[in-house]
């Protein structure tokens, strides 16, 4: 059981604010990832439940007990770290061991738990090398081996996969997922990557400047973000979002007129997704204006134009061509569109 509380989590380094009034319940057994662009307190969030950071206000309790005051050591919580934070004199068997000598497990136990983490990490070939001799891959998962060669109340992730090449980064992640399903441990994980967040989550916190902009699954997320940063933090492309104005429920914006808009009247930032618009060739659709890219994917081509001020991006067929600057029509449902508050970026609709 691992159940873990921030109550009104703040933290300042005088008048600068890194984190503001965290407040959020963590379930036993729960992944939550937290998201956000560089310097938004995501691991600042995370070093306070760690124990390396102490709050300015507010508590930190795991399973309804207050430890604000615990040294990290009696917080029962194993963190994995970007650099990795490996013994370079020590080798793998080594490194992956270190925790339980330390938490003096007993000595006859050690030999079957480094081996059981070292499998699960597919390692057991490497254990006698030291660091230097792993590849960044091999590094990171002997970082994550010897974060579950005991089983912690909390697992502490702060962006283990930064260090390593797009592949092996996909690889490490589906290998996380998986071991975060065997090990059943409420775990904290933090990442700047959209997809990582997604792909991982229970529940995502997506944070900007110390603030939590939205608490919520990944569909949740994706498909209603609370405001036009989260939209435009989410998604791959992000969702599309255009300036403009509802007149008697159509939104105008130059090249886009969106009619069946409910709802609003006057300025919006109107909100679609790629995927929800279809190309719907000159002259027709809600949407007209010069293509500005065609990028191939692969399993779609991503069409880009210039309208209303923004660029969008409509996911066409596959196999679909034009060519920059020819004439470009798509059209978008009024039904899938968001409308976001002009200002304050807040959903409306
Ligand atoms: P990144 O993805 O770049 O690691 P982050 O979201 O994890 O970013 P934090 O490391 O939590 O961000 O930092 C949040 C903010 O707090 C940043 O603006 C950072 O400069 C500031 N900060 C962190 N530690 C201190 C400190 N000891 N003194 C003053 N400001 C700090």
């Amino acid at each position: 059981m691992a159940e873990i509380q921030l109550k009104r989590v703040t933290k300042r380094w005088g008048d600068f604010v890194g984190v503001q009034e965290f407040d959020l319940e963590i379930a036993d057994r729960e992944f939550l990832v937290l998201l956000g662009p560089s310097g938004c307190g995501k691991t600042t969030t995370m070093r306070m439940i760690a124990g390396l950071e102490d709050p300015t206000s507010g508590d930190i309790l795991i399973d309804g007990k207050r430890v604000n005051d615990l040294d990290p050591k009696d917080r029962d919580v194993a963190m994995v770290f970007q650099s990795y934070g490996l013994y370079p004199n020590m080798n793998v068997w080594e490194n992956i061991r270190f925790p339980l000598k330390v938490r003096k497990v007993p000595e006859a136990e050690h030999e079957e738990r480094v081996k059981r983490a070292s499998a699960m990490v597919e390692l057991d070939d490497f254990l006698h090398r030291k660091p230097a001799a792993l590849s960044g891959g091999q590094r990171q998962r002997v970082a994550l081996a010897r974060a579950i060669v005991r089983t912690p109340k909390v697992f502490l992730m702060d962006e283990p996969l930064s260090n390593l090449d797009a592949k092996l980064r996909v690889s490490t992640r589906a290998q996380i997922k998986n071991l975060s399903h065997e090990l059943q441990v409420t775990t904290i994980y933090v990442t700047h990557d959209q997809i990582e967040a997604m792909t991982l989550a229970d529940r995502v916190v997506v944070m900007k400047q110390g603030i939590v902009q939205q608490v919520g699954t990944p569909t949740d997320i994706y498909d209603s973000p609370a405001n036009t940063f989260v939209a435009g933090f989410i998604g791959n492309p992000a969702m599309n979002l255009i300036d403009g104005e509802v007149v008697d429920g159509t939104f105008h914006a130059g090249g886009v007129e969106i009619a069946g808009v409910a709802g609003v009247n006057g300025s919006v930032t109107l909100g679609f997704r790629a995927e929800d618009a279809r190309v719907a060739g000159d002259g027709q659709g809600n949407i007209q204006a010069p293509v500005y890219s065609m990028e191939l994917l692969g399993d779609s081509t991503m069409v880009t134009v210039r309208a209303g001020g923004a660029l969008i991006a409509v996911k066409a067929a596959k196999d679909y061509r034009t060519e920059i600057k020819a004439p470009f029509g798509a059209h978008v449902p009024a039904s899938i569109c968001h409308l976001f508050h002009a200002k304050s970026g807040e959903r409306l609709v």
